[in-house]
């Protein structure tokens, strides 16, 4: 096979094969743009040099060194030649962008001999001393793995004796003796010589460009963007031209527009008589790069035409990695360039008004996951100019909150119910700080990752969380934070940017977001071009308005289990799980009727014509059922049963495991005067709202956990013997639907038996996915974790919905559900719903809609459109 490609032979679309970076500079090469000729070794060498052993196969090498020589060829420059020397930068490049998270060699090919010739050519000693000095320590640092800091110590020590203050300080004898003490360290460090054969120089700078696809900080960003890691990176070895050859020369970074508001404009910067790194280094200050338009009028012209050039080549705002040599431009990357939310969305509304791209392009300009930043309050930009930043951490779950600091759950829950905003703030969060985290407005933890326990736990309940400052220290005993020489206590209010990891001191104003504007465009445009319909979960009348406010198109899941557990009705169905007496039951339950009629009338009023699916009861008897001494002692109090009776009752009842036992329709199997209190208030309240404000509402009741067809005619019967019973009584009748969940395999495999009584489906996906893989929702993260470090994962399958396994079961049972009824309605629930992978998933299954959390309705909306492009 070809494992090696010359820059005129790819192009832009082959990024699968030449990563992005290759596939880019290939494209520039082929519409005629300066950019320094090479080659790209494959992703595909790379993964042979994971499967074998960690080495490069011969007939790879080999090719290598054929592009080598045609590169060769095409400079005029000989790699290894002491009077003319080819040098050639290695540069990785994976398939989606990983900035910064992978390594590049500049200046290889250099040894004692080569920068000599190079100093002679170049008629510039001290510039061929500086690339020399340079490639030992990008060399000895990426391929030798020694740390950067020796190599920084021993040129500071040099800038120090020299009293400057700069690198570009150093004379030529400085910078000899410089390279002459890099060497002594490699030798030192490593036991061998530093190597002066250049192919060997380069075979082994390849090794460890395809080595730096698994350094930790690159499985981290994979990890964290959701990037498989069986990718690979591709190698490009690329010709070298130099911004260190003097004050004519120099190298830059730009944005085509702005990356943080989307303003229009060349956005970037520059440093003269630079290379490679040194303007994101920090070392010197960059200029802006509208200052180049002085220093180099002709270059920067060009500059400009080019940007304009490659924006409309690749359609979207670019980022351009350029360096000048002698006042000659050269482009040495262009790619995408990643932006904020916000700049994200005003760009793609600009382009398609320049006429840049059309609508449909314009869509698939946006990260479905960046838009939810839009949705949650942000910190204002001008009241946060003013604020004392603190320290920060990762981002795992947005949002912007202002509290005071909490050390303990019981602390932030008094402090809350007192009306309090308290941020809890730990060393790291257990199961046992739930509570705590709920009653908090955000979450602070100084260990942990993205997948820890408090960052799962607050993504799940939408609270904002920052994990992971290693910067501060928590005394939890003491109560106080200690960041550097600042101590904060718990008299302290402190605000977190979950959007950025950012922690600052006191308060800090919010400003919440406007959905209109370009973002109401966008998701108009959105709109037009999906075909799935997306609807929400929501469970009262109040998620029902942001469910409408988020442009959901109805209910896909109405849960009623709170209707049970809220305030004191949790009495009520414990009197009932407890007594013998179904007359008991049946009392009970007319209790409960009241409450759940009222509640399902005001989400109709919210939704008004828009469908609602309601959810019979599922809950597992094990929520219900007091388990402390004191409680059980107070319900025998309550109940007028003797404590012991009652104890043997909820033994009895007691389930080793809770998730597979008597829950969902099994609950309403045995007691199905639940079932028939919960149909009557969803249909007695829609017979209201027909009467009092001319509503027509259908409502779809559904029935959760099936798993025979048998098990779903007998509930439905109770459900339409109901509905018949309230037609007659009120003498009016409605339309209306009863399907079910499918959660359990066997109804997936079944599907066209309960098709045959099961008006629609919903697919519930998290039960699904334990089911099918039997892992506890609940209690599997640690395992998904490890699964994940050893690749036996590549993603959370509660997160990101499991094609082969789970998606085949749900193809299957959609098909299956087809041949009974053509047109049935189906969609999904669960929370993998608003995941953008799941949405493209469901379109292409030919499913009728998703319902996700109200939050999550944008994304979902945005992606159900990319799904379609
Ligand atoms: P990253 O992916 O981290 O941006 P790059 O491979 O793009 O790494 O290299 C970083 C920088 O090194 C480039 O922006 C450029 O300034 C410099 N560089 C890379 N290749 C060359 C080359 N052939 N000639 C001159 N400079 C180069
Ligand atoms: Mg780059
Ligand atoms: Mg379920």
């Amino acid at each position: 096979g070809k494992f090696v490609y010359s820059f005129n032979e790819g192009s832009k679309d082959m990024r699968n094969l030449l990563g992005g970076k290759g596939a880019n500079l290939a494209e520039m090469i082929q519409i005629g743009l300066p950019v320094p000729f090479g080659f790209t070794v494959t992703t595909e060498a790379c993964n042979r040099y994971y499967n074998e052993e960690c080495e490069i196969a011969e007939d790879i090498i080999e090719q290598i060194f054929e592009k080598l020589s045609e590169l060769e060829n095409v400079t005029d420059k000989i790699f290894g030649d002491v009077s003319n020397p080819l040098l050639v930068s290695v540069r990785s490049g994976s398939v989606f962008s990983m900035p910064g998270m992978m390594d590049t060699i500049l200046n290889l090919g250099l040894n004692d001999e080569t920068v000599v010739g190079l100093a002679e050519l170049s008629k510039n000693e001290r510039f061929a001393y500086d690339s020399y000095r340079r490639f030992i320590q990008m060399f000895g640092n990426i391929v030798l793995e020694i740390p950067k800091s020796k190599f920084e110590e021993i040129i500071n020590g040099k800038r120090q004796e020299r009293n400057c203050q700069f690198n570009l300080d150093l004379k030529t004898e400085d910078l000899r003796e410089v390279i002459k003490l890099y060497k002594e360290l490699i030798k030192n460090e490593t036991g061998r010589e530093f190597t002066q054969d250049p192919k060997k120089q380069l075979m082994q700078a390849v090794m460890a460009v395809f080595r730096s696809w698994n350094n930790e900080r690159a499985v981290l960003y994979r990890q964290l963007n959701n990037i498989s890691s069986s990718l690979g990176t591709a190698v490009n070895v690329q010709s070298m031209v130099f911004g260190n050859m003097g004050d004519n020369s120099g190298t830059g970074v730009a944005f085509t527009r702005n990356p943080i508001n989307g303003e229009p404009g060349i956005f970037g910067e520059f440093l003269i008589n630079a290379q490679g790194e040194d303007v994101v280094s920090g070392i010197r200050t960059p200029q802006p790069i509208s200052e180049m338009a002085e220093l180099f009028p002709d270059v920067y012209k060009e500059f400009l035409r080019i940007s304009k050039l490659l924006e409309e080549h690749f359609s979207d705002m670019q980022n351009i990695e350029f360096t000048v040599e002698k006042n000659k431009l050269f482009l040495l990357q262009s790619r995408n360039a990643k932006r904020t939310a916000e700049a994200a969305v005003k760009i793609a509304v600009d382009m398609e008004q320049e006429g840049l791209i059309d609508k449909k392009t314009a869509v698939t300009k946006l990260e479905p996951r960046q838009i939810s930043q839009l949705l949650h309050p942000r910190f204002e930009g001008e009241d946060l100019k003013n604020t004392q930043r603190l320290t920060s951490g990762l981002p795992a779950s947005p949002g912007a909150v202002t509290g005071r600091i909490c050390f303990s759950a019981q602390a932030a829950q008094l402090a809350s119910s007192n009306g309090e905003k308290v941020i809890l703030t730990r060393v790291e969060t257990s199961p046992e700080d739930l509570a705590g985290m709920v009653a908090a407005e955000g979450i602070l933890t100084a260990r942990g990752g993205m997948t820890s326990h408090a960052a799962v736990v607050a993504r799940s309940m939408g609270r904002c969380c920052i994990v992971g400052c290693s910067e501060m220290k928590v005394d939890e005993l003491k109560k106080t934070i200690t960041i550097g020489n600042i101590v904060l206590t718990e008299e302290d209010c402190i605000s977190l940017d979950g959007n950025t990891g950012m922690v600052y001191k006191g308060e800090v104003k919010t400003v919440t977001p406007e959905l209109s504007g370009n973002f109401g465009i966008i998701m108009k445009w959105a709109d037009e071009i999906r075909t799935l319909k997306i609807r929400a979960n929501a469970d009262n009348y109040q998620e029902a308005r942001s469910a409408v406010h988020f442009g959901a198109e109805g209910i896909g899941l109405c849960r009623t289990e709170q209707m049970f557990l809220k305030e004191n009705r949790i009495y009520i169905i414990r009197r009932m799980l407890l007594t013998d007496n179904e007359d008991k039951i049946r009392e009970a339950l007319l209790q409960l009727l009241p409450f759940q009629k009222k509640e399902f009338k005001a989400i109709y009023e919210v939704m008004q014509d828009r469908p609602v699916t309601i959810r019979l009861l599922d809950l597992s008897f094990h929520e219900f059922l007091p388990n402390t001494t004191e409680e059980i002692q107070r319900l025998s109090d309550q109940m007028n049963v003797p404590y012991e009776k009652l104890n043997k009752r909820i033994e009895e009842l007691h389930e080793l495991n809770p998730m597979m036992g008597y829950r969902g329709c099994r609950l309403a199997v045995t007691y199905p005067d639940i079932a028939a209190m919960q149909t009557e208030a969803i249909i007695l309240a829609a017979i209201e709202l027909k009467r009092e404000k001319n509503l027509e509402i259908s409502p779809e009741i559904m029935i959760p956990m099936i798993a025979l067809e048998k098990e779903f005619t007998f509930i439905k019967k109770i459900v339409v013997d109901t509905i018949d019973r309230c037609f007659k009584k009120e003498n009016i009748t409605l339309n209306y639907s009863v399907g079910t969940m499918i959660e359990v395999p066997r109804a997936a495999l079944t599907a066209d038996e309960i098709a045959q009584e099961a008006e629609f489906f919903s697919f519930g996906t998290n039960d699904l996915t334990q089911m099918t893989f039997g892992f506890s929702r609940s209690d599997s993260l640690k395992i998904i974790q490890e699964y994940r470090q050893k690749m036996i994962f590549e993603n959370n399958p509660f997160e990101t919905i499991d094609k082969n396994g789970v998606g085949k079961l749900i193809n299957m049972a959609a098909e299956l559900g087809r041949t009974v009824r053509p047109n049935m309605k189906m969609g999904i629930c669960g929370e993998q719903a608003g995941n953008p992978e799941t949405v493209e998933f469901c379109h292409s299954t030919g499913l009728n809609y998703i319902s996700c959390s109200p939050y999550r309705v944008p994304v979902a909306r945005l992606a159900a459109a990319q799904a379609v492009v």
